[in-house]
């Protein structure tokens, strides 16, 4: 899933790539991933992109006015293409949801992989008012200050991970960047929020920093055809399940929910000490 560092890199990438020209065609192959109705998509025929930023893991493309705003989901993505096949593609057909054709040719696919239909887009005048997840996210992780950190983790009753991972608490952060942040800072996913002394909310403010500007530092100058395989290289303990951890070499282990995972390294992270993990421990009673 794309979070913080692989938006904004992609944000960069159309401001460098779309900004400056002029929107010819819009197509949805994908109907369900559009979530508004008006303005309709074609009204962006005709205009200029004049920007492209990001809000939390939204990412906002401004054409004169109005915003294309996308939420990538789990298994969106967005493909630059220097030249787009100019027949209009088949509805419903295939991981193609919207395609966006500007006036030289260029332009950029909006795609799904997989079943789980999670990709929506939406166009609207006024993203922080018209976009339900815009309007419910928390301060940006890169933005927020220690003191106002600490004071969100205070306040919220249970474990860092989720704490990390809610959108309207800090926005920015997903399931691989907080395992990764939760292992820079030495704490356990599964401690509580609100039970974290001030030298630890310090270590995890400046591990949120730390890990999040590196990554932005990797990806943005980027092609975004290379950034998911930028962000895969260089994980700690995420989607490193079994892998030495690269700090101190114990096996990295994982727990399983229901739809997801999170991974961790036990000597680095809580006190050599694995975590139970529920769903092995109710398929093995
Ligand atoms: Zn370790």
């Amino acid at each position: 899933m794309p979070e913080l560092p692989e938006v904004e890199a992609l944000a960069a990438f159309l401001r460098e790539n779309a900004v400056g020209k002029v929107v010819a065609r819009v197509d949805l192959a994908g109907i369900q991933t559009l979530k508004t109705f008006d303005p309709p998509l074609s009204s962006l025929a005709g205009l200029e992109v004049t920007g492209a930023g990001r809000m939390g893991k939204f990412l906002d493309i401004d054409v004169s006015g109005i915003h294309l705003v996308v939420h990538l989901a789990r298994a969106g993505w967005l493909h630059w293409r220097a030249e787009l096949p100019t027949a209009p593609p088949k509805p419903g057909k295939g991981p193609l949801a919207v395609r966006v054709h500007l006036d030289d040719g260029a332009g950029f696919d909006l795609t799904e992989q997989g079943t789980r239909k999670g990709l929506a887009v939406y166009a609207v005048r006024s993203p922080s008012s018209e976009v339900p997840g815009i309007a419910r996210l928390g301060p940006d992780a890169l933005e927020v200050d220690a003191e106002s950190f600490a004071a969100l983790m205070r306040g919220r009753k249970g474990q860092l991970k989720g704490a990390l991972t809610d959108q309207t608490l800090v926005s920015g952060i997903g399931n691989a960047y907080s395992d990764e942040i939760l292992h820079v800072a030495k704490l356990s996913p599964f401690k509580g929020a609100d039970k974290l002394t001030d030298g630890e909310s310090l270590r995890l403010f400046d591990a949120v920093r730390t890990t999040l500007t590196d990554a932005l530092e990797r990806q943005v100058g980027q092609q975004a055809a290379k950034l998911k395989g930028e962000k895969r290289a260089n994980l700690r303990v995420h989607a490193r399940t079994g892998l030495p951890c690269p700090v101190c070499g114990d096996t990295v282990r994982e727990v399983s929910f229901a739809d997801t995972s999170l991974q961790y390294c036990p000597t680095c992270q809580t006190g050599g000490k694995p975590l139970a993990d529920r769903r092995m421990s109710k398929l093995l009673r």
